[in-house]
């Protein structure tokens, strides 16, 4: 599919989300718009697994606008307490967004068990007219307490990726969209742009 020279609705309101995934398609010539100048409300997200609230989005949005959507479903998983927060990451953090109320939620909860986390992204496209697609991609790591750096938002500053003795809250954005779960999940959504080009 071609995209170069349409728009696109970056199908979120999360300032941060928004900014690395705009990063992420400016090498490709379109024009990309958050929800926000799009006016596109963002809907419940109902889902129980991060693809389905991915294509809940981007669908809503493709509806609409009447134009191509890219929603993206992202979050936190740590496997030592039950997978949470997962799909909801954001609402640990509370209607505030306060991340140190879900950072010590997770420490809590966490106590003496392993720290492995990992984060997932999944990117959702919708085309009016056409079935939604779903690229996924995952970054493993591991917890640190307290939190460091205030670089990235939300979990960044208590995820260290393997191979990295930073936080994601300490890296430099340019290093972090390199090798994010995002990153990953848009490198496949690339490479199914280039198989259907
Ligand atoms: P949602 O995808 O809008 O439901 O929100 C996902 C939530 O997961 C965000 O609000 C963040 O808290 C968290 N999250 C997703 N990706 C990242 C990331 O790259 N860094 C830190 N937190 C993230």
């Amino acid at each position: 599919m071609r995209l170069a020279g349409q728009t696109l609705v970056i199908a979120s309101h999360n300032a941060g989300k928004v900014e690395e995934i705009g990063e992420m398609l400016a090498p490709l010539s379109i024009r990309a718009i958050s929800a926000t100048e799009a006016e596109v409300a963002e809907p419940e997200e109902t889902g129980s697994s991060f693809a389905e609230n991915a294509s809940l989005k981007s669908e809503h949005a493709a509806q609409a606008s009447g134009l191509i959507s890219l929603a993206d479903d992202s979050g936190l998983v740590v496997p030592a307490i039950g997978g949470a927060p997962g799909i909801y990451s954001a609402r640990w953090a509370g209607p505030g967004k306060d991340f140190s109320v879900a950072f010590k939620r997770i420490r809590t909860e966490l106590g003496a068990k392993s720290p492995d986390a990992y984060f997932i992204c999944t990117l959702a496209l919708s085309v009016p007219g056409k079935d939604t697609q779903v690229f996924e991609g995952r970054i493993d790591g591991r917890l640190t307490f307290p939190p460091r750096g205030n670089k990235g938002f939300g979990y960044d500053p208590i995820f260290i990726p393997h191979g990295y003795d930073i936080t994601f809250g300490e890296m430099d954005p340019m290093e972090k969209n390199r090798i994010s779960h995002r990153a990953r999940a848009f490198a496949e959504f690339l490479k199914s742009l280039k198989e259907g080009a």
